[in-house]
């Protein structure tokens, strides 16, 4: 057998996550392993709870990362929020909003689907319309910031849509936690759910989530148990929340815990508001550059995302193989299209550590090179 250790090059990710790591983050994860219930663990998982309501701008009480990638923190939100025979209004945008309803079917929910063109925003009005034909809509379910395309919604506006109907909202914010504004408690979110590998630079596999008291008031008036005993929050809830004492529920990821210690410190120190005005300036440089070369954008400019540039390859750049030559010649990655836009567009990711101006450089060099401009 020659099977030897694994030393992977450090690439430059700019694709739609896992975006760069800092050494900073990577050294935290190396640190020695505690137990689980060391007091010391104990202690720092507090304090991960303070950097996550800071991150999600709530007071939220449960406000905790489920040990589990940004998949499983939308199911947790599903399984939970949702009763069998629940009326939940579904917003599918792309890929993401196409799994939200997934979920909810699975929940045992009755979906009330509001469909938008990919690559633009969920529209507000149809939400409307919605709740309108639909009074007794429980849930609304909706992705902050698509993904698969580009697009950002404006989660403001259609809570309030949801309010005025006393429905909860459950809401992704994989990708904008921590790369465009995202106010939960302003904002009056119920249910919101993000990742740990996009905008907040830390390894793959956490799915920071944050429940509100009237989310959390639904839980506990189940009458049904929730189907996944993994994800079951009220289960949970005694590991991370017992007063004093903790009990076992499950093996903490320990050491990616350090690491999301770490990524939330940097974003505590550097600022949120700052944080975003970094996603913001080096969309506009990468922006520049991208629309020189010829790349056209997908998305609107009023709803663009800044940390993920989805654009149109212009005529003579092959997909596949132009992608392939990047990473080898130059370490980076950049993502390809999904669904009816596979193929078309590439999406170039500027996502937490990977947003800085020396990513944007070699981006833009890499590609004048390539397409020899
Ligand atoms: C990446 C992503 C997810 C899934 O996160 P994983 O960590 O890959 O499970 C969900 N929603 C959106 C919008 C995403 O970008």
């Amino acid at each position: 057998m020659t099977i030897q250790r694994f030393f992977p090059p450090r690439r430059i990710l700019m694709g739609p996550g896992p975006s760069d790591i800092s050494s900073d983050v990577l050294q935290a994860l190396s640190r020695p392993t505690v137990g689980h219930l060391d007091p010391l663990f104990i202690g720092m998982m507090d304090e991960v709870k303070t950097l996550l309501k800071y991150a999600f701008q709530t007071e939220n009480d449960f406000t905790i990362p489920v040990s589990a990638p940004g998949s499983a923190g939308m199911e947790a939100c599903f399984v939970n929020l949702i009763e069998p025979g629940d009326k939940v209004i579904i917003c599918r945008n792309g890929v993401f909003g196409e799994r939200m309803r997934e979920n909810a079917i699975r929940s045992g929910a009755e979906v009330v689907l509001v469909d938008d063109q990919w690559g633009k925003p969920v529209s507000v009005d149809k939400v409307a319309a919605a709740f309108a034909e639909n009074t007794d809509a429980k849930i609304l379910a909706f992705v902050h910031a698509e993904t698969s395309t580009g697009a950002l919604s404006d989660a403001q506006a259609l809570s309030k849509v949801a309010k005025q109907y006393d429905a909860l909202t459950i809401v992704d914010a994989v990708t904008s936690l921590g790369g465009v504004p995202l106010k939960v408690d302003e904002w009056q979110l119920d249910a919101v759910y993000s990742g740990s590998q996009k905008c907040l630079s830390c390894v793959p596999g956490l799915s920071p989530v944050t429940f509100s008291p009237k989310a959390i008031a639904k839980i506990q008036a189940r009458t049904t148990p929730v189907q996944s005993w993994f994800l079951d929050q009220s289960l949970v809830l005694g590991y991370w929340s017992g007063e004093g004492k903790r009990s076992y529920h499950h093996t903490a990821p320990v050491n990616s815990l350090y690491a999301l210690h770490e990524a939330l410190l940097g974003l505590y120190n550097e600022g949120l508001e700052s944080a975003w005005q970094r996603h913001a300036d080096m969309h506009q440089k990468l922006k520049q550059g991208l629309e020189e070369l010829g790349f056209k954008y997908v998305v609107d400019e009023a709803c663009r995302l800044p940390q993920l540039n989805s654009v149109y390859l212009p005529e003579g750049v092959e997909d596949a193989k132009t992608r392939q030559h990047l990473l080898e010649e130059y370490n980076l990655e950049v993502g390809g299209g999904l669904g009816d836009l596979a193929g078309k567009v590439w999406r170039i990711g500027l996502m937490g550590y990977s947003a800085k101006s020396e990513n944007v450089a070699l981006c833009l060099k890499a590609l004048q090179e390539t397409m020899g401009k």
